[in-house]
């Protein structure tokens, strides 16, 4: 079966990233609020063959060579769930020169077998969402398997033997992990870490659970000093850097939209598209103020501003 290869799709951290999906769709270790792909159908620790490695290597194929700047594993899931990914990743570098990137929720990383098998990435880049068990569990909604000491002791571990470049990204919503004894805690959690750069990023996509407000991109700037290293905003605030984007897919999408209201998945299956190539967009049209999203008898609709 395709579909597991998406993009190159501009990424503002890795250039154009040559997306690929290693689990099946919302199949993840969280639930998080702030998901913009939906609540998680399978919640799992499960550690499998999810999607079929050959397949997805040859889907790979056909699309190299590539311009991207990254391969990137990650996609509509948590990546780490598939117990192949370390031959994937040395697959992948064999197959191509273009740098392999792996964009993972960290829950998995007390496992010293995952651990290894990430060894060979050119990039991690995991996360962490809270400062404490109560926000982890309200932010994340973690499966019952995966405590919070659980995941800073995973995030730790990792950094202590990943030789390559670990950037963690901490994601942060207005009035649940913005008070200052919320940050101070982040903070310590982050110097435990130790990681090379700290990214911030917030609610810009449509989130998972309604009313969710993102964080200002001044008051982003200011916690980003908190940090150590100093964080960097990685959140899609209107800089203009989305039009570097394809602006062709974007205005398919547009158009449709502007013919009626949709779903992510009406817009994926009616164009064509992979769903995080529409996500890429709507993000894009959302920050230019051309799209809002829109909840009606519980699911989201994008629809056009005229
Ligand atoms: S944001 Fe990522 S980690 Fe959280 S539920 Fe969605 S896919 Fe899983």
């Amino acid at each position: 079966m395709n579909g597991h290869i998406f993009g190159p799709v501009p990424s503002r951290r890795l250039g154009r990233s040559l997306g690929i999906d290693m689990v099946p769709f919302k199949t993840c270790t969280y639930d998080c609020v702030y998901c913009q792909l939906g609540h998680t159908t399978c919640k799992t620790t499960d550690r499998k063959e999810w999607t079929p490695l050959e397949g997805v290597l040859a889907e790979l194929e056909e699309h190299l060579p590539t311009t991207a700047d990254y391969v990137t594993l990650s996609g509509s899931g948590e990546p780490t769930l598939h117990s192949r990914i370390g031959e994937a990743i040395d697959r992948i570098k064999g197959m191509t020169d273009v740098p392999v990137a792996v964009l993972t929720n960290g829950s998995l990383l007390w496992q010293a077998e995952l651990r290894r098998e990430l060894a060979g990435a050119d990039l991690v880049i995991p996360s962490l969402d809270a400062g404490s068990p109560s926000t982890f569990e309200q932010v994340n909604c973690p499966h019952e398997d995966i405590s919070f000491e659980r995941l800073l002791d995973g995030l730790a571990t990792f950094r202590g033997e990943f030789r390559g470049p670990y950037w963690l990204e901490v994601f942060l919503i207005t009035g649940v992990t913005t008070s200052n004894a919320e940050v101070e805690r982040l903070v310590r959690c982050v110097d435990r870490i130790g990681p090379d750069r700290v990214q911030l990023n917030t609610v810009t996509r449509p989130p998972a659970e309604l009313g969710l407000a993102p964080v200002s991109r001044d008051l982003l700037d200011r916690l980003a000093g908190r940090f150590h290293p100093p964080a960097e905003v990685i959140a899609a605030h209107h800089d203009g850097w989305e039009e570097t984007g394809s602006a062709g897919g974007q205005r398919e999408v547009l158009d449709l939209l502007r013919r009626r209201p949709c779903t992510l998945d009406d817009v994926a299956h009616g164009l064509g598209m992979h769903r995080n190539e529409v996500v890429k967009h709507l993000e894009s049209l959302a920050v230019a103020e051309q799209v809002r999203f829109t909840c009606i008898e519980g699911r989201w609709y994008y629809v056009a501003i005229r």
